[in-house]
């Protein structure tokens, strides 16, 4: 279609979801990316309306949409996982502080040394991940400063030799490793891994050290792996409550893609002829309206009405599925004349279309519709019977140098081809 009309009205629908409280919610928190491939969207619909419906327990997103999910909430889990580090790296900071109260002078040195290891690794591991410098392995930026830290805690522990010491020590891996599993951007398999890293420094800590006892001791160990357990449950869960969220969201999108593209296409529909596939007269009228309210952005502009001739004939001696086809090649044949976007052809009545040639002065007009009638009659399209044996149009042309009622213009065209007609047809008048 010529005109932008129909797709004006699908346009400022297409937008209305992204209107919605809820999902604006999300844009602003970077949990969902405004910016939406319709084509992904349309092809996974049917996946998700069934994904909406299982259990939160037994919800497992296939790749794609796993992949989806991860793009969306990139944004999002980054900001994250980059204040866990920084706040990790104020926790050992704070805990460098409290070396000066409790560890030996003559340990000072080492343990700050050590602790301002783990502050550094944790300030990279920020640095990078708000940078999104490591991308498809950024789970190693949770991974590489905890282990380290909880690799040095051990150590100083180790050295200096105190029972109080150590368990502070391992308080800090503790929340290090819980914060890292709730917060961080790591799968189950390197969640567990971490686990295993804290279960095993905190035994060898704790156990081969004189300074414990195995039976005091033992419970903190119990203590401290359930809470691991409980966290990377917590976290699992809290994923999948993200997902399920992740899904309702994307369900939506998909049924207002849906429901617009419908509407679009009903729209269309409406203001189609069907026959011709060109704008209705519905689509004319309501064009009509439109410039009537600011005719001045047109000026000057021309209406030209054009006109089978001997129509009647030809569907009398032909047939009418002649008489349509002959309709066909001549909407056809002036739609390809066209040359300019904001000109318009519409099918006004039975064999009648209106041209709409905004910015177009009578001279330029009257040229253009001669084309076309020289156009149409040089198809020889058959209409037996009549003077020139084969399908020939006339036209009215009516002009406007300022601001005028479409209806006025419209009536000065029909009378120019009712001239057109009285004068023997097969001609262009003004
Ligand atoms: P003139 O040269 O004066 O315009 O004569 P005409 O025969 O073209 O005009 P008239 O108004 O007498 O006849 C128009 C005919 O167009 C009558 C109607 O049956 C036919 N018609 C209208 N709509 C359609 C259509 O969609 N398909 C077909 N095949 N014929 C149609
Ligand atoms: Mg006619
Ligand atoms: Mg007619």
């Amino acid at each position: 279609m010529k005109t932008g009309f129909a797709s004006d009205q699908h346009d400022s629908i297409s937008n209305a979801p992204a209107r919605a409280f809820l999902p604006r919610l999300l844009i602003a928190l970077g949990l969902l990316n405004p910016a939406i491939p319709p084509a992904q969207l349309s092809e996974i619909g049917e996946r998700v309306e069934r994904l909406c419906q299982t259990r939160l327990g037994d919800l497992k997103l296939p790749p794609n949409i796993q992949s989806l999910f991860e793009i969306r909430s990139a944004a999002y889990e980054d900001k994250i996982m980059a204040t866990w580090a920084l706040l990790m790296a104020l926790l050992n900071s704070m805990t460098a502080c409290f070396s000066f109260i409790i560890v030996p002078w003559r340990f000072l040195l080492f343990t700050l040394g050590m602790r301002l290891l783990v502050i550094g690794v944790f300030l990279a591991s920020f640095y990078l991940i708000r940078k999104r410098r490591v991308r498809s392995q950024a789970h190693l930026l949770v991974i590489i400063p905890c282990a380290i830290g909880m690799i040095v805690d051990s150590l100083v522990s180790q050295h200096i030799g105190s029972a109080d010491i150590s368990r502070n020590l391992l308080s800090v891996s503790m929340i290090m490793s819980g914060t890292a599993i709730l917060f961080g951007k790591i799968h189950s398999r390197a969640s567990i891994f971490l686990l295993l890293l804290l279960t095993l420094l905190l035994s060898w800590s704790l156990l081969a050290s004189p300074f414990f006892g195995l039976a005091n001791d033992f419970g903190i160990i119990i203590f401290y792996g359930l809470t691991m357990v409980g966290l990377l449950y917590a976290r699992n869960h809290q994923t999948r409550i993200y997902q399920r969220l992740f899904l309702f969201l994307i369900r939506d999108e998909i049924r207002a893609l849906n429901s617009s593209r419908e509407h679009a296409q009903l729209t269309s529909i409406a203001y189609t002829d069907r026959l011709t596939d060109i704008p209705n007269r519905r689509h004319f009228d309501e064009l009509a309206e439109r410039i009537n309210a600011a005719p001045e952005k047109l000026l000057p502009f021309t209406i030209c009405m054009l006109d089978i001739d001997h129509f009647k004939n030809l569907n009398d001696r032909l047939g009418h599925a002649q008489g349509d086809r002959c309709l066909r090649v001549v909407a056809t044949t002036i739609r390809n004349h066209l040359r300019r976007k904001g000109d318009v052809l519409a099918r006004y009545g039975g064999e009648e279309f209106v041209l709409l040639l905004p910015n177009t002065p009578a001279q330029i007009a009257l040229e253009i519709t001669e084309r076309i009638r020289l156009a149409i009659l040089a198809l020889n399209h058959p209409n037996p019977g009549t003077e020139l044996e084969r399908v020939s149009i006339s036209a009215g042309i009516a002009a406007a140098d300022q601001p005028v009622r479409v209806e006025s213009l419209l009536l000065a065209a029909d009378q120019a081809l009712y001239r057109a007609k009285t004068s023997g047809r097969n001609q262009v008048t003004a």
